[in-house]
Parts: C-alpha cells; structure tokens; sequence
C-alpha cells in the first residue's frame, strides 16, 4: 500500500508536494487509519490535502490498487472494456464504466492542452460503428480529423483524432466548419496547414494507416463506439500512441493524466518526460 501511496503522490506532485491552494512546497503528513489514505497539511496556510482532491480519483472510494490496475489495463495496445474491467478488478459494471470514464476525461483534458505544431497534415476520415449499423447508415458515419505533427526531420511527434461536430459538417458550398474549428482548437504553428478533405487511400501513408487501426480497435474492443463518446475513445487511443512517441511509458502516462499534473502545468506533452 505505501508503495502505490508513493507512485500515486509522485504522478500528482512529480516535482515535490505544492498546497492547491498557496503552492507551498512543505507540508505535514497526517497519517490516517489503516483504511484511509494520508491528509497533506500546509506549512504556510494549514490548508488540508489529500492525494485525491482534485484528481480523477476524487470522490471514489475504490482502493487504489484498483486504480492502478485499471490504469494498467488501459495502459496496454487493446486496452479494456467496462465489462473486462469489472472482472478483472472485481466491481460493479457502473464502477468499471465510471472508472474507465474518468480516465478518459482526464486523458482528454491533457490532449487538449497540447496542440498539433510545426509541419502539420490532416485529413478527414469517416468512422462507422460497426455494429451500431442500422438500415439507414448515414446518420452512423461520423467524419472525424485525423491530424500529425511532425518535427523538421519528418518524424512523427504528436497525433490527434477528433469528430466533426454536426453543427460544424461542411454545407456542400465552399465553407467547411469543421477544419476551421479543427485549426483553431487544435493546431498552433505558423506554417501553412491543408486538411484533406478525404484521408488519402494509399496502405504507406500514415494518416489512412493509424485511422484503420483506430477504427478497428472501436469495433473490436468496444462494438462500436456512439458519437457521444467517440472523440474520448480516440483521444485515449492516440494517448498510447503520442506517449511511445516521446518513449513514455502508456501506464505512468496515463496516471499523471488522471492525477492531473498536466492540467496544472498546462506545458508541452515532454513535460511528462520529468515524470517517466
Ligand atoms: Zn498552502
């Protein structure tokens, strides 16, 4: 248990502890009972912490052995379902499910805070749930931007994939809604960026290759994903692919994801670096 205490207090505070509220470095140890996890005390304002408060684990009451392993679990190439998750930790389907989902919430809330830059190419893919497929299969394809960053030797350095809102579909004349949105949210460089309006159908261009493989794992682990939840699914999938492009580790990763260090050090993704 001191072990995990130590992990989990090292991806929340990876520089050392800092009160949430007068970003004191110090602080007293209150060490709880057996079951409860340790108060943080500020030197200076006395304000009280925990290693929860203000993370993807605030508020729930399952033990952070099951944290870490659903961490790990999300942490692997097919990651995992509500369903195989509440087998494989032993709790309720709506825990699983809430789990899985706070840890997508916190995934996307570093992804956005981190923008595509430098040499940028996107290119508009079409995602279909599978087995959501209906008689009727428009209204079941989403288009979704696929975008890379690459640096100035051509090497892949971020990836993002986000859904077209419906409010931003292109109305078939000359304005497309969608890339405008996608340019202003998600890309910051100077150099001059083409979206394409259909992802290129060639098997060595990377952009078709990675959508592929996004739309297989979709249907494959999760039987189709609805448009709803469809843009924190692919931001966890290009989570795991952004983290092997820095060589972090998918599971330390993901757990300063959801103790939020990013969201307080809204800095480039090789912050994380300091952590793995
Ligand atoms: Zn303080």
């Amino acid at each position: 248990m001191d072990e995990l205490i130590a992990f989990f207090y090292r991806m929340k505070w990876p520089h050392g502890f800092r009160c949430p509220r007068c970003q004191h470095p110090h602080a007293y140890t209150i060490v709880g009972s057996r079951r409860s996890l340790p108060l943080y005390q500020c030197l200076a304002c006395r304000h009280q912490t925990s290693l929860r408060a203000g993370t993807a684990l605030e508020k729930s009451r399952t033990p952070l052995s099951k944290w870490a392993a659903a961490i790990q679990a999300m942490s692997l190439e097919h990651s995992v379902n509500a369903v195989q998750l509440m087998e494989e930790i032993q709790v309720t389907y709506k825990t699983a499910w809430s789990m899985l989902r706070k840890l997508r919430q916190a995934i996307h809330a570093m992804d956005e805070r981190q923008p595509l830059t430098n040499k940028v190419e996107a290119g508009v893919g079409y995602y279909e749930a599978r087995r959501l497929r209906c008689f009727i299969a428009h209204p079941r394809i989403y288009p979704v931007i696929v975008g890379l960053a690459y640096n100035d030797n051509h090497e892949t350095i971020y990836m993002k994939m986000k859904p077209i809102k419906p409010e931003h579909y292109p109305d078939f004349i000359l304005r497309y809604p969608g890339e405008e949105a996608f340019r202003n949210r998600h890309v910051r460089t100077d150099r001059p960026v083409k979206i394409l309006r259909n992802i290129p159908f060639c098997k060595h261009d990377l952009l078709p290759v990675l959508f592929k493989q996004a739309v297989h794992w979709l249907n494959r682990v999760f039987h189709g994903v609805s448009r709803r939840y469809l843009e924190s699914y692919l931001d966890e999938f290009c989570l795991r692919r952004n983290a092997k492009l820095h060589r972090l580790d998918p599971f330390e990763t993901i757990a300063a994801c959801s103790m939020n260090i990013v969201c307080k050090n809204p800095a480039q993704f090789d912050s994380l670096s300091s952590v793995a």
